[in-house]
């Protein structure tokens, strides 16, 4: 029988998520599906070898106490923390606090799910350092998302956590990222908030780029309005609203994922979008048959 299920991966930012799931999933990561996601699907990463598919699930956000996650991201975090088979806490194996999970997420509950921790950045570390954080944490694993050391081992272990199934999806399934669904839920309510209720919901926002790789991440999102009126409106005399939105919107986007952002923003006319499911469906609204998932 093979196995599958899902391992939820959180950490603070910068402990390494992003290295080490780029690592995990391979290539796959850089041909993700540019289409934002629904709060639901938190998907960033599929891994199948011969009998195991482990899907990756992480929680944007939730570790990072700069920044006050919205209901919706936290609700999303949370419930990715409860669907797990187990959860990877990747911690930077270079911090000198090492706290416990269900108390840095703020949880009320504890997680149902076993932890595994893995001190990440072990290429940092004095032997001195990793013999006393294996001593304090006999059951961690250690790793460097950067050179691979430990991962092939740590992954072997989270194999073996995963319960019996059939694979959860087709094989050649590419991964998909929340995090990008959630950029653009944030680039979208800063653009609200500053032309009042001017333009309710005719604002749809969509990420056409986001280069991780690269420091500033850079991202560039498209406001798409249904009129050129609307237009004027978002971009503002002189482009000074466009300008305030782009720089607030930065501000947030970069609490959030906690790397610094250039944010590449963008308006344009799509007239009618609101009544074309092929735009609903790309800007990631959920069309009416699909509401349930
Ligand atoms: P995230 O915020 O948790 O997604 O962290 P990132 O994956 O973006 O990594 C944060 C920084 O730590 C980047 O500059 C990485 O290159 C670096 N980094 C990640 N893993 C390692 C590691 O194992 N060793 C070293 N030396 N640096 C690492
Ligand atoms: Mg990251």
């Amino acid at each position: 029988m093979p196995r599958a299920g899902i391992v939820t991966v959180v950490g603070k930012p910068n402990a390494g998520k992003s290295t080490l799931l780029n690592r995990i999933v391979g290539e796959k990561l850089s041909i993700v599906s540019p289409k934002p996601q629904s709060t639901r699907n938190r998907i960033v990463g599929i891994r199948t070898t011969n009998d195991v598919q482990m899907v990756l699930f992480d929680t944007p956000g939730l570790l990072n106490p700069r920044y006050s996650l919205q209901e919706s991201m936290r609700g999303a975090a949370i419930a990715a923390l409860n669907d797990a088979d187990v959860v990877l806490h990747v911690v930077d194996g270079t911090d000198h606090v090492v706290e416990d999970l269900a108390t840095i997420a703020m949880l009320d509950r504890p997680i149902r799910a076993p932890v595994v921790v893995a001190f990440n950045k072990s290429d940092l570390l004095s032997p001195a350092r990793l013999e006393s954080l294996a001593a304090e944490r006999p059951t961690a694993a250690f790793i460097s998302a950067a050179d691979g050391s430990g991962v092939h081992e740590l992954l072997l272990r989270l194999e073996q956590m995963l319960p019996e199934s059939p694979f959860l999806y087709p094989e050649d399934e590419v991964s998909t990222q929340s995090v990008r669904f959630f950029v653009s839920e944030l680039v979208r309510e800063t653009a609200l908030e500053q032309v009042e209720d001017e333009l309710p919901y005719s604002i749809a926002c969509e990420i056409e780029e986001f280069r991780e790789a690269q420091s500033p991440v850079y991202i560039r999102a498209v406001l798409h309005v249904e009129r050129d009126s609307q237009k004027r409106i978002l971009i503002g005399a002189e482009g000074q609203r466009i300008r305030a939105i782009g720089k607030s919107a930065r501000q947030k986007i970069e609490a959030f994922i906690g790397s610094p952002v250039y944010l590449d923003l963008w308006v344009k006319v799509l007239p009618n979008w609101r009544r074309d499911r092929k735009a609903l469906n790309r800007f990631g609204y959920p069309l009416p048959q699909d509401r349930s998932r």
